[in-house]
């Protein structure tokens, strides 16, 4: 291995050196470079005052003061300017002019040092300067790692002053850096958190490599020979610095991949569900092996009914539903999201956490309802349509079997009826009412309609629900009565009966009718044997209206 003597001023290219002081110990090295060029030589970055010594008697070994006319300050920390106050004393009073070459945003800060040097200002300059019959032109690269930073490149000898770029933190110091992958860890250790974004960098990157350098010269670290400036950059390019790795599980493109598997997920849950529920447990479980600290959440929808709004509230056991008033109000949610259609607006989902949500967690959520809101919209309105047919088809059901005018059950029931009784003992009651013919013909039909209302109403009154109160017939009506004995059915007729008895008929159509009502009684000794016990009734039915109506036979 070449070995160099550092204490004296080492040539890179003809006329181009390194002048810059090793300080012990110290793995963030500060280098100087001259570019000697008769009386318009180029000092690049000066230095602090901790190098200044060493440097400026390599200087001096070099150039005289005098033919520095530019001295380059990539930007304005102190390592590149902390010397150039005592510099410039230095510099013998003569009228030739000589200029601190920097971009407009570093000679803002600059200025504050008040030095005499008059600014020649890069980007006022078409990114060029002419010393004598050189030339030099800069590269901007903008936040790497300041707004105004830029690099130098000397066309003739084809060496790029890179600044803080290709930088490196290093326990050994190499002038030139020597392995491919030991400098490499350098370079990314301050890379990683000097460069604010890969993004950044990359641009920077693309610049500096536009110039197609033979030599790159950083201000620290180690300068990089030909053969070893591509591999520097290509792994340069793919690396994951500054605000990425702060903010590492924000970016969009980590959220973007993460929000693709997840919709995956939820939309063979919703597609493959036809419970609106299972798609409600999905999407919770989903979000909350993202999120931990969602604690449920609810769906609010104007669906399903006109007046109330539905609730459903999910969490990790539970799919509660429930009616809330249209007014209903939720607050203290940490996350909502509009649910709707192409053509309209179905509901709200709420999100309800623990903690407050990170920046991270919010734009999750807002990526994936942006996605999942349509499917799961869908998915709701098929749920509210199939409940739409699921209530129809059940005000069929209760059409079919239901009498229009007493609202009692008819005849179709009491199949449905009979299938329930499972048990023994069941009684039957068949009542008719008594000469209801009469009612009909002294007071009209209408009048015989209120009578049967009433009558039902009374019926109605007088069972328990899981009786079955069937109009069996115009003005005979058969009830079923669940576990109950003969003696229990018995004393059931008998207290309607005696209700009926004392029941004035049709007040509300300015009447006082006096109505009674006959019945027969069974229990039904075997529950094959139905249709023989319902008869069995009838026969004791028309036995009370033979003993004179107005009474009940048991048996
Ligand atoms: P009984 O005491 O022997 O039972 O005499 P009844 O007059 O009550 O019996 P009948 O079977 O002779 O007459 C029943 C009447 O009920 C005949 C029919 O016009 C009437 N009816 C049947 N269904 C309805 C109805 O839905 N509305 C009205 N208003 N009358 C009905
Ligand atoms: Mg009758
Ligand atoms: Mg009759």
């Amino acid at each position: 291995m070449v070995t160099y003597d550092l204490s004296e001023p080492l040539e890179l290219a003809e006329d181009v050196f390194w002048v810059g002081y090793v300080v012990p110990n110290d793995p963030f090295q500060c280098h100087v470079y001259l570019i000697r060029n008769g009386e318009e030589s180029i000092l690049i970055d000066p230095g602090s005052m901790i190098t200044f010594p060493v440097v400026l008697e390599k200087i001096l070994k070099l150039v005289s003061l005098r033919d520095i006319k530019y001295i380059i300050f990539h930007h304005q920390d102190p390592d590149i300017t902390g010397c150039y106050s005592t510099l410039e004393e230095l510099f013998p009073n003569t009228t030739k002019l000589r200029y601190a070459v920097t971009h407009w945003r570093t000679k803002t800060l600059l200025k504050h040092y008040k030095w005499k040097t008059p600014f020649y200002l890069v980007d006022k300059n078409d990114w060029k300067l002419e010393a004598g019959d050189r030339t030099l032109e800069f590269v901007f690269t903008p936040y790497a790692h300041f707004p105004g930073a830029f690099c130098t490149y000397d066309r003739r000898s084809g060496i790029l002053f890179s600044s803080d770029i290709f930088g490196a933190i290093s326990k050994k110091f190499y002038l030139f850096a020597v392995d491919e992958e030991e400098y490499y860890q350098g370079v990314e250790l301050f890379h990683k958190h000097y460069m604010p974004s890969s993004a950044i960098l990359n641009y920077a990157l693309d610049r500096i490599m536009e110039k197609n350098p033979r030599m790159i010269a950083p201000q620290h670290g180690s300068i990089i020979k030909e053969e070893m400036i591509l591999p520097v950059v290509n792994r340069l390019r793919k690396l994951d610095c500054g605000l990425y790795l702060l903010d590492r599980e924000n970016t969009d493109i980590y959220l973007l991949n993460k929000v693709d598997s997840i919709l995956k997920k939820l939309m063979k849950s919703i597609i493959a569900s036809s419970d609106f529920r299972v798609v409600l447990r999905n999407l919770f479980s989903t979000l909350k092996s993202e999120i931990p600290e969602l604690s449920k959440f609810y769906l609010l929808t104007q669906f399903f009914t006109d007046k109330k709004r539905f609730l459903i509230e999910v969490d990790s056991e539970n799919v509660n539903l429930k009616f809330v008033p249209e007014s209903y109000g939720l607050s203290g949610f940490i996350f909502s999201e509009k649910l709707e259609t192409e053509s309209q607006e179905i509901g709200n989902i709420y999100l309800f956490s623990s903690k407050p949500l990170n920046r991270g967690q919010l734009k999750f959520l807002e990526i994936l309802f942006n996605h999942v809101k349509y499917p799961l919209s869908a998915s709701l309105e098929r749920e509210f349509q199939l409940e739409l047919l699921k209530r129809k088809e059940k005000i069929l059901e209760e059409k079919a079997v239901r009498d229009p005018l007493t609202g009692l059950y008819n005849r179709y029931f009491l199949k449905e009826c009979l299938k329930s009784c499972d048990e023994l003992p069941v009684s039957l009651i068949m009542f008719d009412i008594d000469h209801f013919k009469r009612i009909n013909d002294t007071y009209g039909h209408e009048i015989g309609d209120c009578v049967l209302k009433e009558f039902a109403k009374i019926l109605r009154k007088s069972f328990r629900s899981s009786d079955c109160v069937i109009r069996y017939g115009g003005e005979e009506f058969l009830v079923v009565l669940k576990h109950c004995d003969l003696a229990q059915a018995c004393e059931k007729a008998e207290e309607v009966r005696r209700k009926v008895e004392n029941t004035e008929f049709c007040k509300e159509k300015g009447l006082s009718l006096k109505v009674t009502v006959s019945a027969g009684v069974r229990q039904v000794s075997s529950i094959d044997s139905f249709k023989e016990e319902i008869d069995k009734a009838d026969r004791n039915l028309y036995a009370a209206k033979n003993a004179g109506r107005n009474r009940v036979v048991c048996g």
